[in-house]
């Protein structure tokens, strides 16, 4: 007998609906008895949401010690080189815990976070490693060393990398565009490569975010990628300066990403806001080219980046606004493309993490979301709260959407967003 089933879920790419069983945690196929039955009423159901690409160590400092005025990158270092100075484990672990409730509350069960390793003590890494340690399997974290001031130009930075990989570390990340210069860039990412490689880790390297077209780090993450043998487990973030490479190196680039089969994340919030700063009109997005990627065969993953710190004041660590900045940001307003934003969140960043047993499919872990909306469309577009989200077949966070009513000809009346239903053209006799 199943434990639970999920009656009328509408799985995405579907357009009828279907009942969803859960035995011992897990998806199996649906069989009339089960101990409890939910009706989800035609609601979306999605495997749960994966956010590959957050800093979480900075998230909620906004304001601390000053707001950034102009919103710029240079603006947000420089009011985070002082908020690093008051840096505690127990405050970034306070501020952590936080958002960490609000992803769940969003759907977020997998979370991939870059932590700031230029700091002799390693006080974000070890709150991190704590937390991780501290939630158990309520929600599942994978680190990134991510050395904010570089590995060849920080003092010491080799030595912070090694240590914080030796203190738990999952991935072994890389600044090489903020390196001193070119050749420091690529030595970055050879030491990156090299310390993944020999302790058997994956590599996640911010790289070429910047709209300078003489950014060409990531042709050597594809050829560190290829030499080592390491396809499927490399991650270049961000990659804006592709936007301004001609199209003859984008084209033979791209060509390269797919040989190495790398995966790329693409953060719209932060990248929107930050890139094309220095120029004049026309301002350039300054964003990588998710369609070009994504139409070579690559996977592409939306990344939010940033909560509410000094690089990027907004956010509510929800995936769906982040696939909503990039529907407008990267013209993805295409049907199917709808459609692709929310695979962005969901099945490619678990591809990109190495997640097993994540999907839909008898023999997955019932980790679900149910959106109130019945499609990709609506969802993106309604922002859509999440109805019900699931870990292991338990139910771990819910909304309850709240009614909106308008008064019109003086009575008050129930306003539903969604699209009325067509009528049918010819009467019914
Ligand atoms: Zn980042």
């Amino acid at each position: 007998m199943l434990d639970l089933l999920l009656k009328g879920a509408r799985l995405p790419g579907e357009l009828e609906t279907r009942d969803i069983g859960i035995k011992d945690g897990m998806i199996s196929e649906p069989e009339p008895e089960a101990r409890h039955a939910i009706d989800l009423a035609g609601a979306l159901v999605t495997p749960a949401l994966v956010e590959p690409h957050i800093h979480l160590d900075a998230v909620l400092t906004e304001g601390e010690p000053r707001h950034n005025d102009t919103g710029s990158l240079f603006e947000g270092i420089a009011i985070w080189a002082e908020r690093v100075k008051t840096l505690t484990v127990e405050d970034v672990k306070q501020r952590v815990r936080t958002v960490l409730r609000w992803q769940l509350a969003n759907g977020v069960q997998f979370v991939r976070s870059h932590v700031d390793v230029c700091d002799p003590e390693l006080k974000a890494v070890r709150a991190l490693v704590e937390l991780r340690q501290e939630i158990g399997d309520q929600m599942t974290l994978q680190l990134v060393a991510f050395p904010q001031q570089g590995i060849m130009s920080f003092d010491g930075g080799q030595d912070l990398m090694r240590r914080a990989i030796d203190l738990g570390v999952d991935v072994v990340g890389a600044i090489p565009h903020y390196e001193l210069t070119r050749e420091y860039g690529e030595l970055s990412i050879k030491f990156a490569f090299d310390l993944a490689a020999n302790k058997g880790l994956r590599v996640d390297i911010h790289c070429d975010e910047t709209d300078d077209d003489q950014s060409r780090f990531v042709e050597v993450m594809a050829a560190e990628t290829i030499r080592l043998g390491m396809g499927g487990r490399v991650t270049a973030s961000h990659t804006t300066a592709m936007h301004s490479y001609n199209n003859a190196y984008a084209y033979r680039l791209i060509n390269n990403l797919k040989r190495a089969q790398m995966h790329m994340v693409t953060n719209p919030l932060d990248n929107s806001t930050l890139q094309g700063r220095f120029d004049s009109y026309p301002i350039r997005r300054g964003h990588t080219r998710v369609k070009e990627l994504l139409a070579a065969g690559i996977n592409v993953c939306i990344g939010h980046d940033s909560v509410m710190d000094p690089w990027y004041p907004l956010g509510v660590a929800d995936p769906l606004q982040a696939a909503f900045v990039l529907a407008h940001y990267g013209q993805m307003s295409g049907h199917g493309e709808l459609r692709t934003l929310m695979d962005m969140i969901t099945w490619n960043p678990a591809s990109a993490l190495g997640l097993e047993k994540y999907g839909l499919l008898p023999g997955c872990r019932a980790d679900l979301c149910a959106f109130a909306a019945p499609s990709e469309m609506d969802a993106i577009r309604l922002i859509a709260p999440r109805k019900l989200v699931m870990r292991g077949g338990k139910i771990v966070a819910r909304t309850e959407p709240e009614h909106t009513t308008v008064t019109w000809d003086d009575k008050e009346e129930l306003v539903d967003f969604l699209k009325p239903a067509p009528k049918p053209a010819v009467p019914a006799l």
